[in-house]
């Protein structure tokens, strides 16, 4: 079942006239790739997060890639990172050949637990990898503060964290450098696209370079003799962002407060209607977390094991609600077992929660209704189990 037959999807992008006028612009213009309005779009995005450098790139996931290059991550380090995560976030991490060193969670942040953290360090420790999971930035000053003692860099994959913010300092501005993505589910998109941010220029202008197959000229009429455009100073890739997409991007970063409020105003509606389930754990917000509301992610008591969670999102789906387990722990997925030999219980938190996570449809158009409709019906079908169970 396709997510696009659900009544009530998963999730939807928010777009407006704004948009389509953009990018029907850049259509006009004739000019598709490496122009003003990916700097346009990037200059919004640094402003934002307190940055002086962004650079926009292809995928929130090539971002990575290039910031653990730029870093000089390669063979043989081991980066510290979080099982809890969308898979991309380590996956990274073996592009370079270097090692992921999971450690377990924190079980209300759902963020790496930083006394673990530290204690996972090692000589060969290259970098800390952290992720704002579900766009909730707890524990990332600790983050920072280890990092800093050990010498090490951060980096922030804060690709489901745009807009939020720990005690008024933004999400993207904790590591050494950080990564937004902008994938359709994401809280603000460009079909595909992702943006690198950091304070660090020589940091910034390798990703600049890295990101369009290695060159030193960032375009042809940048180009003072005839070979530049054509000079490859290193290893490069294409991860570029089209001028069609950075123009979405432009009109989405313009209304992003407006649809922070929409996501917001979701999340509070969903926390009323189902505040009062006693077989239900709702997300816990620390009141220094101005969270960026990514996606709403319940999760079921611990008397519930994965095949009854399994069952309640099947159900809400034959009622063409959309729901999903996210996220299924990294260190779990088959080829990480196959490569690292990892095995159930090696991070026992992650995976009590991670069993148990009920992702519920949320989008910034979703109505009182629609939420009472999916909180109603997800309640019938816990109660299915309970049923089952007595
Ligand atoms: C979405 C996401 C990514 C990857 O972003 P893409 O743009 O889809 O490549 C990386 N890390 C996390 C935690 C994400 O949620």
């Amino acid at each position: 079942m396709s997510m696009q037959n659900d009544d009530i999807p998963l999730s939807r992008p928010d777009l407006s006239e704004i948009e389509v006028e953009a990018v029907l612009n850049v259509l006009r213009s004739g000019r598709l790739s490496i122009g003003p309005v990916q700097e346009e779009f990037e200059s919004l995005v640094a402003r934002r997060t307190g940055r002086s450098h962004a650079v926009a790139v292809s995928s929130g996931t090539a971002g990575l890639h290039l910031a653990l290059i730029a870093l000089g991550v390669g063979p043989g380090d081991e980066v510290i990172t979080t099982p809890f995560s969308f898979i991309a976030s380590a996956n990274a991490i073996l592009y370079v050949g270097a090692k992921p060193v999971f450690v377990d969670i924190d079980s209300q942040s759902l963020n790496m637990n930083p006394a673990k953290l530290q204690t996972a360090i090692t000589s060969r420790t290259k970098a800390i990898l952290a992720v704002e999971a579900f766009g909730n930035p707890a524990h990332m000053d600790d983050y920072r503060r280890i990092a800093a003692q050990h010498e090490i860099p951060l980096i922030e994959d804060a690709c489901e964290g745009l807009g939020g913010a720990w005690r008024d300092r933004p999400i993207g501005s904790f590591g050494r450098v950080a990564v937004f993505g902008f994938y359709p589910n994401k809280q603000i998109t460009t079909g595909e696209g992702g943006m690198i941010v950091t304070d660090d220029d020589t940091l910034a202008d390798l990703c600049r370079s890295l990101r369009n197959q290695g060159r030193r000229t960032p375009t042809i009429d940048d180009s003072t003799d005839a070979g530049s455009w054509l000079a490859h100073e290193r290893l490069g890739y294409n991860y570029r962002l089209s001028e069609i997409a950075a123009a979405i991007g432009v009109g989405q970063m313009k209304r992003l407060d407006q649809l922070l409020d929409c996501r917001r105003e979701v999340a509070e509606t969903y926390m009323r209607h189902l505040m009062g389930n006693e077989f239900l754990v709702l997300p816990t917000i620390e009141p220094a977390v101005d969270m960026s509301w990514f996606v709403f992610v319940v999760r079921l008591t611990e008397e519930f094991n994965a095949n009854e969670r399994d069952r309640v999102i099947m159900g809400m789906r034959r009622h063409d609600i959309g729901a999903a387990a996210y996220f299924p722990c990294i260190h779990l997925q088959p080829f990480y077992r196959e490569l690292f030999g990892y095995k159930p219980g090696d991070f026992p938190i992650a995976e009590r929660v991670s069993q148990r996570t009920i992702a519920l449809p949320f989008h910034n158009r979703l109505t009182e209704r629609e939420c009472d409709l999916v909180s109603q019906t997800l309640e019938l079908m816990i109660s299915r189990e309970n049923l089952k169970r007595t």
